[in-house]
């Protein structure tokens, strides 16, 4: 079984992977790492499995398997396109269950909320990852509450809310969305996509599909939007 350790990102200190922390003591964000010589996974073993995320599987921090929680995340297609001359690739992420990448990360933090036993979740969001924290959080019985701005999409609230989640509009700016979320997460767990080590571990699948699906090549470069740093989190 793969060996996981949680750290802090600043100051190094380490919690053990039981830990209910989202992040450090000295307030700095918290990182999943993986002990390389515990993995035990082959080209080979990949190619023989389901192409979902979750065939990544020894590299996602969930321990038991009963605890996975999942709307069959398919890997999603690369399309080759010509972009001002030069050879691109584009991920398809819009393809997932409730329409973005943030599945990726949704699927894993719940899967991980729901190993630690953890009912109650909050999270801040203009829409697609409080889309996707609130999907998941259906299917794993955890109860959801998502703060958004007051300006937030229409249609992202009633996605929201369509999963059973409650949503709390907050005025003011992106920041005070925050800071009402995590007033709210003192008596909760905080599943903040910027934040949560677990939602991180599980967006970094869309770097390991990308790579098989490249022929283990890789890419040049990559162009990525940036939107809030989600995906950014992941280089
Ligand atoms: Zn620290």
């Amino acid at each position: 079984m793969t060996n996981f350790v949680i750290k802090c990102t600043t100051c190094g200190k380490t919690y053990p992977f039981e830990t209910k922390l989202w992040r450090c003591e000295c307030g700095s964000p918290l990182d999943v790492f993986i002990e390389l010589e515990s993995v035990k996974l082959s080209k080979n073993m990949l190619s023989k499995r389901m192409p979902t995320m979750w065939k990544y599987r020894e590299l996602l921090p969930i321990i038991n398997d009963a605890n996975i929680v999942s709307l069959n995340e398919y890997i999603t297609p690369m399309v080759k396109i010509d972009l001002l001359g030069v050879k691109a690739f584009f991920k398809l992420d819009y393809l997932f269950p409730t329409g973005s990448f943030k599945d990726r990360g949704a699927s894993v933090s719940l899967s991980r909320i729901k190993e630690l036993r953890i009912k109650e979740i909050v999270e801040d969001s203009s829409g697609n990852a409080g889309a996707a924290i609130a999907a998941y959080s259906s299917i794993a019985g955890v109860k959801c509450k998502v703060f958004v701005p007051w300006d937030a999409p229409e249609g992202k609230i009633i996605q929201i809310k369509s999963y059973g989640a409650e949503v709390v509009r907050v005025k003011g700016s992106r920041t005070e969305v925050n800071r009402e979320a995590l007033r709210e997460a003192r008596r909760s767990y905080y599943v903040g996509h910027l934040w949560n080590p677990f939602f991180i571990e599980g967006i970094k699948t869309l770097a390991y599909e990308a790579i098989e699906q490249t022929s283990w090549r890789g890419s040049g470069a990559v162009i990525m939007p940036v939107g809030s740093g989600g995906l950014l989190l992941v280089v």
